[in-house]
């Protein structure tokens, strides 16, 4: 059975000082024996994702870090195809599919994002928008046994809107359709599928019970620490 599995997101927020009170919170939280933690801060009990890399082992490509590097770091993930970094930073299907699969062949754990724009869920073209970012990645990798892929919906990040756990489930149990016409059965069932955007303490739960809603990818709300397990325990 699949994983639940929880990333933090701190994007590039933090210092020091100021992440030391979220590092303490999540030093102590109980983690649930079946759920994994992803963060960006070095901890023995919770794995450490970096937030990109580039496409090759080394060479002149000044400014980007590789899979190497990051292994370097004791960090085991990382993750790929944010919308930040289609839309702000301009990185196309093809690099974002070449980028994951090379990491995943360098031996990282890669939290594939994908997601739609507001004006492409309103003009009906949600499902050919995800199936294509996620055809390039399929086109690209062999191994997909590391990979977990992160529904985001743009217009849900950072804005308060959470999709609905409807909205979300539809389209995680069509990725998993996907997934099973388009590479193979038994990946559609070990993948997991999970989902950011706006989730906070507020509306996880509904979230986390939808049958195809395997996790969370965190933003704002990882940023605000919390005594309880709020994001951490599925029900
Ligand atoms: P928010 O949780 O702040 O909406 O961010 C989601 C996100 O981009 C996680 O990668």
């Amino acid at each position: 059975s699949r994983k639940f599995f929880v990333v933090g997101n701190w994007k590039m927020n933090g210092q020091k000082q100021n992440l030391g009170e979220l590092i303490g919170t999540l030093n102590t939280a109980k983690v649930p024996a079946d759920t994994e933690v992803v963060r960006q801060k070095l901890d023995p009990k919770t794995a450490v994702a970096a937030q990109n890399c580039y496409k090759v082992t080394n060479g002149d490509f000044t400014g980007e870090i590789s899979p190497g590097m990051i292994k370097d770091c004791g960090a085991t993930w990382v993750v790929l195809g944010h919308s930040e970094r289609r839309h702000v930073f301009e990185e196309s299907d093809e690099l974002i599919g070449h980028k994951v699969a090379h990491a995943l062949s360098e031996g990282l754990g890669v939290i594939a994002c994908i997601g739609e724009k507001l004006d492409e869920r309103e003009a009906g073209i949600t499902e050919k928008v995800v199936f294509q970012q996620t055809k390039v990645i399929a086109d690209n990798v062999k191994d997909w046994s590391k990979a977990v892929l992160a529904y985001e919906p743009m217009w849900a990040i950072g804005t308060g809107k959470t999709a609905t756990p409807q909205q979300a489930q539809e389209v995680h149990e069509k990725f998993r359709g996907w997934l099973e016409s388009n590479v193979s059965e038994a990946l559609a069932q070990s993948t997991g599928i999970i989902y950011g955007g706006s989730v906070t303490g507020a509306t996880y739960k509904e979230l986390a019970s939808q049958p195809d809603v395997d996790g969370f990818l965190v933003g704002g709300a990882s940023l605000k620490p919390k005594k309880k397990n709020d994001y951490i325990n599925r029900c």
